[in-house]
């Protein structure tokens, strides 16, 4: 397995938090662009496409938040019943979890002797520490915060769903549609392109699939607004 420098470790952490702050914008941008234009296609007053909007970029915001929350935090639940366990088995049979340390220490490319000796001194410092970090992959500084991934979440979602808001807010309402369909889909191909080579993906082909799909779910807000509108 190829060993990850310190920076490396450190970029890997970063990307991962950018491609989920990408997403989440790119959440925000289409479902909120796509009601934006929905509503007015319908031939909605300038202050009922706004009204629609922001309860739809709060609605969002709230949903997302929600659902990080409850998904990181059942991981949280799982980390937490993991270290319990092993806490236990450290308690029960210490020499069994010293050999296992010692195990992964040689399975790691140390010799026996040493890896005895770090799994020794490692143990004497913080036995649970280093089961957690060497044997479960837990450490402080990966652990899962729910709160502050709800937080991010949320906020990331509203940023992308602000954008077609403040289109909506500073464009004639007959143009708001054209308007808020055009930045949208400028937005999701840069979303999609920084998402794209945040994954080590083709940029030009990420930038198309999300704008593909941003262009289709407003093509099909716009129709219902349409109809609906004709119908009202
Ligand atoms: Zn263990």
């Amino acid at each position: 397995m190829s060993r990850l420098t310190h920076s490396e470790i450190h970029m890997v952490h970063r990307i991962g938090w950018l491609r989920a702050a990408v997403l989440g914008a790119n959440d925000g941008l289409v479902s909120t662009a796509s009601l934006v234009v929905g509503v007015a296609a319908a031939g909605s007053a300038q202050g009922e496409i706004l009204i629609a909007g922001l309860a739809g970029l709060v609605a969002g915001a709230m949903s997302m938040a929600a659902g990080e929350y409850v998904s990181v935090s059942s991981q949280t639940d799982a980390e937490q019943a993991d270290l319990a366990r092993e806490a236990k088995e450290l308690e029960d049979t210490p020499e069994a979890e010293l050999d296992e340390l010692t195990g992964i220490y040689i399975g790691r490319g140390l010799d026996e002797n040493l890896a005895r000796q770090v799994a020794v001194q490692l143990t004497q410092k913080d036995a649970l520490g280093a089961h957690a970090r060497d044997e479960l992959g837990i450490s402080e500084t990966v652990m899962a915060q729910p709160i502050q991934a709800a937080v991010v979440s949320a906020m990331t979602f509203a940023a992308g769903a602000v954008i077609p808001l403040i289109i909506a807010l500073v464009t004639p309402v007959a143009q708001t549609s054209v308007f808020v369909a055009g930045t949208t889909l400028i937005g999701l191909a840069v979303l999609g392109g920084l998402g794209a080579s945040a994954g080590g993906a083709g940029i030009v082909k990420g930038a198309l699939r999300v704008t593909f799909w941003g262009a289709l779910a407003m093509a099909a807000t716009a129709a219902v607004g349409m109809i609906f509108g004709v119908a009202a």
